[in-house]
């Protein structure tokens, strides 16, 4: 017998790359320059040249061995070392390599962490809307995946229905921030407020619930955002980190996972890592990509234009009438649709060869999202296809 469970996820196919998958043969009848993709979160700006100098540097004159051997299951320990070192000078923690572990973006780390702090049947709670793929991460660990309504005023936490849902059964807290799909930043004082609810439940049930902050947004951050490093405000965080966005490295699998110094069980929980890896047969990112990420720390790619981009869409489709939360990083946005039903919406909106998605699977039905990792160029080109599409709403 096959595993039916897997089987029956065939079905259920991500309804971004079908969006996208769409565009693709769209593009083949009228020219990949005139379909407005915003279905897929592939960055895309270039890899900073410090980083491919890196690696060829790293390719032509190491020892083979170095570059190509396995690398120990907890990560290089001199990558560990810098992302520690870079993390404490940056943030004013206190991380050493031992609370550091190289994983394969933040899917691999978040695999890692959620094992970690879980076991079959408790539960994990997390924020709508949210990244889609929470719903495999969480449920393939054996926990049970636990969604807070959104407050879509500004996609801030919804406390109020948050503090209903923290039950014993609790054991760890799922974020993102920035967040994937609507852009916003959790400010200092969401993080403040949730910092103390959780301290106060694990005083109250008498055992630890982690908060997994899952990051790979963090440095796309834009002007005067308020952006708290959230581990510093709470003991027991595990950060989920991915150079996938910082970097444009989507394609290498690489990130780490951070636990915070004050965490009792932090360097038990990173070796603990090293055992969770054999279970699920994942295997550190490759030795040259670890080596190749140390050496640019502390570098991002030029992300600019992703604020340049979100600035003309954030303005026209409110002038358009749209009613949107001004992201405050990443390269999302997550306006309502014009109708109730944004399957619909965004089925119109494939007229005009707009891509966008329907925020159904990020748990927020009403809502689309748009992914504005393209160039400028094509973003000013779309403004006429918003501009018809608002038109068709019109009375
Ligand atoms: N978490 C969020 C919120 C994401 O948006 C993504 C990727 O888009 C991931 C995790 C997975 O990141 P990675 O590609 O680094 O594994």
């Amino acid at each position: 017998m096959i595993a039916e469970e897997y089987k029956k996820m065939l079905g259920q196919k991500s309804v971004i790359r079908e969006i996208a998958e769409y565009g693709s043969e769209r593009a083949k009848d009228i020219g990949y320059e005139n379909v407005f993709d915003y279905s897929l979160g592939n960055p895309s700006v270039p890899v900073p040249q410090e980083f491919t100098t890196k690696l060829v540097e790293l390719a032509t004159s190491s020892e083979p061995g170095a570059i190509h051997g396995y690398s120990p299951s907890l990560g290089i320990e001199s990558v560990r070392e810098k992302v520690a070192q870079s993390l404490s000078r940056r943030f004013d923690m206190n991380y050493k390599k031992e609370h550091i572990f190289m994983a394969s973006g933040a899917a691999g780390a978040l695999a890692h962490a959620l094992r970690a702090v879980t076991t079959k049947g408790d539960e994990v709670v997390t924020f709508a809307p949210f990244f889609p793929e929470y719903t495999p991460y969480v449920n393939k660990s054996g926990a049970i995946l636990r969604v807070v309504p959104a407050k879509t005023d500004d996609f801030q936490i919804n406390f109020a229905e948050f503090e209903k849902m923290v039950t014993p059964k609790v054991m760890a807290v799922l974020i993102n921030t920035p967040n994937n799909p609507s852009g916003v930043v959790y400010s200092t004082e969401t993080i403040k407020k949730l910092a103390s609810f959780l301290q106060e439940k694990e005083r109250e049930f008498g055992h630890e619930i982690f908060l997994i902050s899952d990051e790979p947004y963090r440095e796309i951050v834009f002007e005067n955002v308020d952006a708290p490093f959230v581990a510093k405000y709470y003991p027991n965080t595990i950060t989920c980190y991915s150079f996938s966005k910082s970097l444009s490295l989507a394609g290498e699998r690489i990130g780490y996972i951070a636990v915070n110094p004050e965490c009792k069980e932090a360097e038990l929980i990173i070796n603990m890592c090293g055992q969770i890896s054999r279970g699920i047969g994942h295997n550190c990112p490759p030795s040259i990509i670890q080596l190749a990420v140390a050496e640019v720390i502390d570098m991002t790619a030029d992300l600019s234009v992703y604020e340049t981009n979100m600035t003309i869409l954030y303005n026209e489709l409110t002038n358009l009438g749209f009613t949107c939360a001004k992201p405050g990083g990443t390269f999302y946005m997550f306006p309502k649709a014009l109708e109730e039903d944004a399957v619909a919406f965004c089925k119109r909106a494939l007229k005009y060869d707009l891509l966008l998605v329907p925020a159904d699977s990020f748990g927020c039905p009403g809502y689309f999202r748009m992914a504005y990792c393209i160039p400028t160029e094509k973003v000013k080109r779309s403004l006429v296809a918003f501009r018809k599409l608002a038109k068709d709403y019109q009375l």
